[in-house]
Formats: C-alpha cells, sequence, structure tokens
C-alpha cells in the first residue's frame, strides 16, 4: 500500500509572497510568519524557499520553534510572539532570537537576564491576546525608543467592513506615533487580513502567515498544498445496507465504496465526515441519505469529484466511486479544485486548521512547480 502523500509547492509559496510583496509599497517590508511548523507544512524548507523568494524577517510563536528557523536561516531576523518567559533565556541566546515583549513584566525580566540584547514588544489595541496596554506602554516610553520592532494583531481583518479595524489602527497610531516619530522605530500591524486592508495598514512590515500557505482571505494566493491518500479496499454495497460507524450512509442503490487511509487521528477532521447527520443528535438509522444527501466532502481522481460517505473513523473514510470507471489506487482531498478553504467550510473552520491538521500529520514532499 503507497503511503498517504502530502506534496507542499514551493514554487507557489515564493509566488504568493512576492505576490503579497506587490500589494505592499517599497518602504514595507514582507516578514513571514512560520509559526506552528510553518502551518504544519515544515519549518525548514519553508525558510529555505520564502529566503529565496527575499523574505528575510520570520515570526514564530515560541522561542523553540526558533531553533529550526535559525537553522535554515542563518543570518536572518527571527522574532518570537509569545515573549520572553525566564526559562528560555540559553535558547534566545544561543539561537539569536528576539522576543516581541507583551507586558512590563517581561521587559524587567528580558533586560535583567539578557541585559541589552535587541528586543521587540507587542501592544494591545483591541484584541486583548497579547501585549502592552496603552498606559502600560506609556509607562515605559524610554525603553520603547530603544526596541526594535513595535507590532499589534488585527482581530477582524478577514472583515473588511468590521468597525474594529479602524478602531485598532487609530489605537495603534495614538499608541505608538511619538515613539515612531521621535526614534524612527519601524511598526507592523498587518498579517495577511491586514495587508489586504489597504497601505493606511502596511506601516513598515506586513507579517502574512496564511496567504503564503494559499489560505483566505487571500483569495489570489495559489495553493500550496495538495494531499493524496491511498485506497486500502473497495467493496460492492446493496441498496439498503449502511457503511461505517453509526450506520450513518446508506445505499439507495448498488454503491461501490473505497476505503481510504486517512482519519481524525490524521488531521482529517470528524466534522469532515457525514454531514447531513447531525453528529450531536442520535442518529436514527432508518434515515436514508442518498448521494444527493450526502456531504459535498469530494475525493479526487483527475478531474472526477466522488463524495465522501459515512463519518470519518480515527484512520479511514469512506468514499463513494461508483462513477469511476475502475478501482483508484490513490485519491485527492486536497488539491487546486478542493482548496484548504473550501474543505474548512465544509467542517464549520476555517483553513488554518486544516491545513496545521493535516500538514503535520503525513510524509511530505516537496517540489517546485
Ligand atoms: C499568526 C499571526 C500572524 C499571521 O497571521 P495570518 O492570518 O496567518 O496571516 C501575524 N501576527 C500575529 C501576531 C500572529 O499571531
Amino acid at each position: 500500500m503507497a503511503a498517504a502523500q502530502l506534496t507542499v509547492n514551493l514554487g507557489a509559496l515564493q509566488r504568493n509572497w512576492s505576490g503579497l510583496n506587490t500589494l505592499t509599497g517599497p518602504s514595507t517590508e514582507v516578514a513571514a510568519v512560520v509559526k506552528a511548523d510553518a502551518y504544519g507544512l515544515g519549518a525548514p524548507k519553508v525558510v529555505a524557499a520564502l529566503l529565496d523568494a527575499g523574505a528575510t524577517t520570520f515570526f514564530v510563536a515560541a522561542a523553540e520553534e526558533g531553533i529550526e528557523v535559525r537553522r535554515a536561516a542563518p543570518s536572518s531576523t527571527i522574532y518570537v510572539f509569545s515573549g520572553f518567559m525566564q526559562t528560555d533565556a540559553a535558547l534566545y541566546a544561543e539561537n539569536e532570537l528576539i522576543p516581541l515583549l507583551n507586558s512590563p513584566a517581561q521587559l524587567q525580566g528580558w533586560q535583567t537576564d539578557m541585559g541589552s540584547k535587541t528586543y521587540g514588544m507587542q501592544l494591545d489595541t483591541g484584541m486583548n491576546r497579547l501585549g502592552f496596554e496603552p498606559d502600560e506602554f506609556a509607562s515605559v516610553h524610554a525603553q520603547a525608543a530603544k526596541s526594535s520592532l513595535l507590532i499589534s494583531h488585527l482581530a477582524c481583518a478577514d472583515e473588511p467592513e468590521h468597525a474594529l479595524n479602524q478602531q485598532q489602527l487609530a489605537c495603534f497610531h495614538t499608541m505608538t506615533d511619538a515613539v515612531a516619530r521621535e526614534a524612527g522605530i519601524p511598526r507592523s500591524l498587518a498579517a495577511t487580513g491586514g495587508t489586504l486592508l489597504g497601505s493606511d495598514f502596511h506601516f513598515d512590515m506586513v507579517r502574512p502567515g496564511i496567504g503564503l500557505y494559499g489560505g483566505l482571505p487571500y483569495s489570489a494566493a495559489e495553493p500550496v498544498v495538495t494531499l493524496s491518500l491511498p485506497v486500502i479496499q473497495t467493496r460492492e454495497v446493496q441498496a439498503g445496507e449502511s457503511v461505517g460507524y453509526g450506520a450513518a450512509w446508506r445505499a439507495v442503490a448498488p454503491t461501490r465504496v473505497a476505503t481510504l487511509a486517512a482519519g481524525y487521528a490524521d488531521g482529517v477532521i470528524r466534522q469532515l465526515g457525514n454531514r447531513q447527520l447531525d453528529n450531536r443528535q442520535p442518529v436514527n438509522a432508518n434515515r436514508e441519505n442518498s448521494g444527493l444527501l450526502s456531504n459535498s466532502v469530494q475525493l479526487y481522481v483527475n478531474d472526477t469529484a466522488c463524495p465522501m460517505i459515512g463519518r470519518v473513523s480515527m484512520d479511514m473514510i469512506t468514499v463513494d466511486i461508483t462513477s469511476l470507471e475502475k478501482d483508484p489506487l490513490s485519491m485527492e482531498l486536497l488539491n487546486k479544485q478542493q482548496s484548504v478553504d473550501l474543505l474548512a467550510t465544509n467542517a464549520d473552520t476555517i483553513g488554518y486548521e486544516i491545513l496545521t491538521a493535516v500538514g503535520s500529520r503525513y510524509q511530505r514532499e516537496y517540489v517546485f512547480s
């Protein structure tokens, strides 16, 4: 049996970075967010490809993630969103990582442990997740003037009309205009969504993540990931017979069914299965799901789409392949026809979750095309 194969197109990744670079002016640097092992796609290869494309600044979530990024990018700048915890002092020093300090306590800890080493600062402009509050920030004006970067993060950038975007922008100006003017400290507010909101949001640096990997809200992005799953067994199911746990799918006509080796333990989240029967309610085994009623997640053989049927098991899914002339050896769950976002829509989630869920589970192959 062939193994499942996740193919990462590094050429598409590079073009997505370049596309965002084109959207921003020459005075705005396009950095790259490579947290969570580059959204599950493998930080070493992703970082190397982005370096080739022109990126020179990288962001990770935690200091440990900086180790691999430093190895892949010996002379680039690497920021850590979560700030500084004193247990990470050696990690920061050895890998020349720069924290985005989030509070007066983190700032003090950094200066005590690391002396005059470079730091950036993250400000809370309304998301209430990480960062200095306005009054806290005002109280450390002198240290802000010595930082290398001031960032904040937008809560609703994927909704251009959301009032919080303008509020956070105004708050970021209020908090940082003086120090930017007096000390020339560079600023960054936008991730992928903010980059698309226009030049008011670009400042000196933008920090896209998901857009690089082919996900919304960067709708012009090229898909980066293809996921191909091996077929383990095929069978003929008669009208009236059911498939899978809970007998949640029932054939109304003779149906050819393929069982594929991938399930929720591999990141093919359970919500993708049998969408018409609400999983939270007791299953009515008498209820019939015809092909038309079956969920809209498809598995592809070249251009032919075959519906996933029944529930997602821990390491298997089942697919109606009646429309195929011959049994396939493998089928694609993610490809140009079915993007991470389309799949996410079917599972009531977002592309980020699909990508990080499947990305880290599979043997990855990297291509440039
Ligand atoms: C994850 C993250 C980003 C990147 O966000 P995308 O929506 O993936 O572009 C940027 N900045 C911060 C602070 C983040 O946590």
